[in-house]
């Protein structure tokens, strides 16, 4: 069977395209590649440490040419959500990323919990704080847990650390309030990260993570690609466990030769 040309891929930043300061390799020419044969893009991420300009001051910085507006987060889409359902949160996330949310209203009261990761604010304090906003909850007064993702762990400079997921998972364990869960792998977030009236069996989804990046995708029918950069560990897996993943690959610049050799069979 003839292979489906790809029309759009959706792209995970941090352990696929870069790990911090660091692009993976061939990963700022790949990009380049990608768009000289007409496949457009999109960079889809979870990360929730950052505002999306710090974000894409820092890409530009390392070697990528993209525009602002490509980016798309969760925590844009958390700040949508908060919009939308009028929230008046306490916010567990760091300074910069607290500037894509939007503002506190001192009049009314707090009536939700929106969490991101956020290493310098997950202290007893803090949590309490969160605590207590939720365990207000009756039948008059409605509260919600808002996980811009529910992330286990990730890949820093120093080594794997701990992803907000867990303490997403304290609160519900404390409250009995469930999450929302914003960001990937949710399909709420990549249908909205796709433009109106694209055909989902036209996009790549190519991320670092077997379960969020690529599983979440290739639910809504798009193909998932799996990178070996990043939080990716190999010696996890064997042939019987293996991510049943479109696609396994070294680095995001395979994936991209994939791509582009498809294009032309
Ligand atoms: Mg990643």
């Amino acid at each position: 069977m003839a292979q489906q040309r790809v029309k759009l891929a959706l792209i995970d930043l941090s352990g696929t395209l870069h790990v911090d300061d660091q692009p993976t390799k061939g990963a700022v020419e790949a990009l380049k590649r990608l768009r000289q044969h007409g496949v457009q893009v999109k960079f889809v991420t979870n990360t929730t440490k950052e505002s999306v300009g710090s974000l894409f001051e820092r890409l530009r910085k390392i070697g990528f040419e993209l525009e602002r507006d490509e980016i798309y987060g969760s925590l844009g889409a958390a700040a949508e959500y908060v919009r939308k359902n009028k929230l008046n949160p306490y916010y567990l996330l760091t300074d910069d990323a607290r500037t894509d949310m939007p503002p506190n209203d001192p009049d009314r009261p707090l009536d939700s919990v929106v969490v991101g990761l956020a290493p310098g604010r997950f202290c007893y304090d803090h949590l309490n704080e969160a605590f207590r906003v939720l365990h207000q909850k009756s039948a008059k007064h409605e509260v919600q847990l808002v996980a811009v993702h529910e992330g286990r762990y990730y890949k820093a400079k120093d080594g794997i650390a701990l992803g907000p997921g867990c303490f997403v998972k304290g609160l519900e364990y404390s409250t009995g309030v469930p999450a929302v869960c914003i960001g990937k792998p949710n399909e709420y977030f990549f249908r909205s990260a796709l433009p109106d009236g694209t055909d989902v069996g036209d996009c790549v989804m190519i991320g670092d993570d077997p379960n969020d990046d690529c599983l979440g995708a290739m639910r809504i029918g798009m193909k998932g690609y799996l990178v070996e950069t990043g939080k990716y560990q190999p010696e996890m897996y064997n042939d019987d466990n293996r991510p049943a993943v479109s696609g396994i690959f070294p680095t995001f610049s395979d994936v991209v030769q994939h791509i582009i050799t498809s294009l032309h069979h």
